[in-house]
């Protein structure tokens, strides 16, 4: 009798597997590039793997036929939904996705279902009930307790076994969903850090000024043109002459995370703990009656939400996106939210936070600006040739040259003023690296930085345009950062000093 049901119940396991594999697995995969064997192998070794844990977990839920005959519908229903917002919207579940679920009005919701939903819903819900049916005709009763114990461990040991087996689970149905639960409570739960203000020695902003402040990632600055760079990688900034760049900052972090806090607050080489325990220059424009906006291109980040929370307003293009996913991810996106804030006061403060520069390079580039051929073609950095690395790199570039235009556009007749800098670098190779947050990787340390300035800016502030093009070719840190964005805007912050201020 057990040996019966370790047969029929397995073989009924695997049914179930194979359904959950292609109807909620596959979805997840489908616009990964495969542009070569290696590629294509790799994909589907994740496939295989993912559905190998669906298997384990399906064989835990169909061992009671009873608790079979609830858990399984919902099963059919939730990998329904999260497989057809993938397939349609290049969509997973995350905290923030479930956040702005929970506060759509119905009216908005109703926009995202659609007939192909329901019907998807029905096909799938038909399949699990078909399922509970052949477990409880076939698969004969009792059952050994043993199974059911050896099919729980098992669970938990597979997804433990290897991180990087486990990274992937974890973005995936069905543990994509528990996870986003659990983290959206923990999040609801975050105590701040306690930060003390900067002070704020000067305060002559005027009363109508725009400063742009663009958070790029992983550009570097010897890929620009403007920086001497033999391709022509910034056609639209090399022919204005009211765009200064700074090709030697350097950046002594080289991971976003690290990168960032550091950036935007009085943090500098002799006092980088300063970026845990002190404010941003958001709060600063704020007390000088700036309306502060963060408009913000990448996934939702924790170490970055106690500088958010400084700003009046805070928008993420898209709440659900992962970086897991292939679709296009482009930082124009930000642009129709900043249209939506201009009119709105004559003196404000914006932060974009751009993907820039960030693998998979191709995805952060629109299709018209592919200038340079062949990109990539493989998720793996390493199985592409350099010569495919290197010019999708450089269409980032290109990309980053067009979004800056762009808000050039917006804002030229208006006093005002753009500070870009890139986090850090970006490895393309050398000594065989790829990628960034490798703390020995020069070619890291030396972020793209720009400056752009309207002419009403110029007439406003002469001697400190004068001033920046005299310091351009100088060597600063990226501590240079916090002040001069403020000094720019006619504020001084406590410890500015020559040093430390491309302005002066
Ligand atoms: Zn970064």
């Amino acid at each position: 009798m057990f040996r019966k049901f370790g047969q029929t119940y397995l073989f009924w396991s695997l049914c179930a597997a194979l359904w959950s594999t292609l109807c909620f697995v596959i979805p997840d995969f489908v616009d990964n590039p495969v542009g070569n064997w290696i590629s294509l192998f790799s994909v589907a070794a994740y496939i295989v793997s993912v559905g190998i844990f669906h298997l384990l977990v399906l064989y835990v839920i169909g061992f009671y036929r009873y608790a079979c005959a609830v858990l399984l519908p919902l099963y059919a229903i939730a990998g329904a939904v999260c497989s057809y917002y993938r397939l349609i919207y290049h969509v997973s579940i995350t905290p923030l996705l479930l956040d702005a679920a929970l506060h759509t009005h119905a009216r908005e919701a109703a926009g995202v279902v659609s007939v192909w939903l329901v019907l998807w819903l029905i096909l799938n819900l038909g399949i699990s009930i078909l399922l509970i049916r052949a477990r409880f005709r076939r698969v004969a009763q009792p059952v050994p307790f043993w199974h059911f114990c050896l099919g729980l461990l098992l669970v938990f040991a597979y997804m433990n076994a290897i991180p990087r087996l486990k990274s992937a689970l974890i973005m995936r149905y069905p543990l994509n969903i528990t996870y986003s639960i659990a983290e959206y409570i923990a999040d609801l739960n975050r105590p701040l850090p306690v930060r003390t203000y900067p002070a704020l020695v000067a305060d002559n902003s005027p009363d109508s000024i725009f400063v742009i402040a663009v958070l790029g990632e992983a550009t570097r600055a010897d890929h620009l043109h403007l920086n001497g760079y033999d391709r022509e990688t910034t056609p639209c900034l090399s022919r204005r002459n009211d765009v200064v760049s700074l090709p030697h900052v350097y950046s002594q972090y080289t991971h976003t995370i690290g990168s960032i806090p550091h950036i935007i607050t009085r943090a500098d080489s002799a006092n980088v703990d300063v970026a845990n325990s002190e404010h941003s220059f958001v709060s600063l424009f704020g007390q000088a009656g700036f309306n502060t906006i963060w408009l913000s291109n990448k996934n939702q980040t924790k170490p970055f939400w106690a500088f958010m929370d400084e700003s009046d307003t805070v928008l993420y293009t898209d709440a659900a996106r992962k970086q897991a996913l292939y679709a296009k991810w482009l930082d124009e996106d930000l642009l129709p939210l900043v249209d939506t804030f201009i009119a709105q006061s004559p003196k404000q403060l914006y932060v974009l936070h751009t993907m820039g520069s960030h693998w998979m390079y191709d995805t952060h580039v629109s299709d018209d600006l592919f200038t340079f051929t062949p990109t990539t073609s493989n998720r793996d950095i390493r199985q592409n040739t350099k010569e495919q690395i290197i010019n999708s790199y450089d269409n980032t570039v290109v990309y980053l040259d067009a979004f800056i235009q762009a808000i050039i556009n917006r804002f030229e007749h208006y006093p005002a003023i753009i500070l870009y800098i890139s986090d850090h670098g970006e490895s393309l190779g050398e000594g065989g690296r790829y990628l960034h947050a490798q703390e020995d990787a020069e070619e890291e340390k030396y972020p793209a930085a720009i400056i752009w300035y309207s002419d009403k800016y110029a007439s406003l502030y002469p001697d400190k345009i004068k001033a920046l093009i005299q310091n351009k070719d100088k060597r600063y840190r990226t501590d240079y950062y916090f002040y001069s964005i403020l000094y720019a805007a006619g504020m001084e912050a406590e410890g500015d000093c020559p040093e430390m201020n491309i302005f002066r």
